[in-house]
């Protein structure tokens, strides 16, 4: 209890950083006000951009090659920020629909003053209240503007270690055993390797992995168990097979079987689908170890840095995690993964023609380029 108490005065502390730095802005001369603020409102575009992928992905109605996202920029004082939303396809969203979210949005970016961006989480599920990946797009080139107008990397304001050798997993998709053993071979250079369990020749899968290589897997569930004792004895084998964490093993809505889960299991089950908001985060928080944080749930970094505040609040392990994304949103995402204890962002690593560059995978983990912002530059032929 006591931990807890010192956990909220911190939260408490950190949320008035946003009220102290507004006070002390509306004490500011005018001119110093308009210096920050500049004389113009920013101009907001955006783009839709074709991902070519290195292997087919699943989706509700059979495979795709590539994927459509959309890139934001942000412009203002002569600065450009630059964001993206991604995709989680089975959920509904895609390029057009994040485009009609993105046009009421964009006015109450054009009207509100970049650096007070406290509130914006807020504002902006008043307008768009469902998940979007609209919010994650506005929200990531707002920061990266904020960082290039400071000079100065978005962690170093946020005040995040730049240095973390948490290495990042790698899913390998789910086929037959022999495809899979081969991309178990592909994946030679990522450290932690990813597998979701469908329901169906989920052991095979395993021990097809483990007929490779003895490197640390990690599975991803996706709400597929019902049965609370079933479960139990799925994870004691997966356990056997060095299996580090579960991730999402029950559906949403079954709250307490998952808390049974918990109890019982010799490794961390973590929420991916229970949480999206810091919202969420006080719901979910005694069923799970563990939350799975993703710039496109949280609808960006503002919101995903105060979860990262309630998970230390609250004792759970935080998890990165990421849609089919360029550079652009993994490195927004890097951004924090010196709070995390899992990090599993590989979706620039399934595209073909990424238009960005700004991330070094060195032995398994994320290095960022130190460059303001969220430390990303386009490729000069894309
Ligand atoms: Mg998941």
């Amino acid at each position: 209890m006591i931990m807890k108490r010192r956990g909220f005065l911190a939260f408490s502390g950190v949320a008035g950083m946003g009220m102290a730095f507004r006070k002390a802005f509306g004490k500011m001369p005018d001119d110093e006000k308009k210096q920050l603020q500049g004389m113009t409102k920013p101009k907001i575009t955006y783009e839709k951009i074709h991902l070519e992928l290195y292997h087919p992905w699943t989706i509700t109605r059979g495979t795709a090659n590539y994927k459509e996202n959309v890139l934001v920029y942000y412009t203002k004082d002569g600065v450009t920020g630059v964001g993206e939303a991604g995709h989680m396809t089975a959920a509904g969203q895609n390029a057009d629909r994040t485009i009609r979210e993105l046009q009421p949005l964009i006015h109450l970016y054009r009207d509100t003053e970049p650096f007070l961006f406290y509130d914006l989480p807020e504002k902006v599920r008043e307008i768009v209240p469902e998940l979007s990946p609209a919010k994650a797009a506005l929200d990531i080139a707002l920061m990266d503007w904020i960082g290039k107008k400071l000079d100065i990397p978005v962690y170093q304001f946020l005040g995040i270690n730049p240095v973390s050798e948490v290495k990042t997993s790698f899913s390998i998709g789910r086929d037959k055993p022999e495809v899979m053993k081969q991309k178990v071979k592909e994946a030679a250079p990522y450290k932690i390797l990813k597998v979701k369990i469908t329901g169906r020749g989920d052991k095979e899968a395993i021990r097809a992995i483990r007929s490779m290589t003895d490197k640390p897997i990690r599975v991803d569930v996706n709400e597929g168990w019902t049965d609370k004792e079933k479960a139990i004895r799925e994870i004691e084998w997966l356990v056997a097979q060095g299996v580090e964490f579960v991730e999402q093993p029950m559906p949403v809505d079954m709250l307490e079987e998952t808390r049974w889960l918990k109890e019982r299991s010799p490794i961390p089950i973590v929420a991916d689908e229970a949480v999206n908001t810091s919202k969420d985060v006080l719901r979910i928080k005694d069923a799970y170890d563990g939350i799975n944080i993703k710039l496109m749930k949280s609808g960006g970094l503002i919101e995903a840095y105060r979860m990262t505040l309630l998970a230390r609040l609250f004792n759970l392990d935080i998890m990165l995690g990421c849609m089919i994304e360029t550079t652009v949103a993994i490195a927004a995402a890097v951004q924090l993964q010196a709070l995390a204890r899992w990090v599993d962002l590989d979706g620039n690593l399934l595209i073909k023609n990424d238009p960005y560059t700004g991330l070094t995978l060195k032995n398994g983990h994320w290095v960022m380029s130190g460059k303001p912002g969220i430390g990303v530059e386009r490729r000069s032929n894309k």
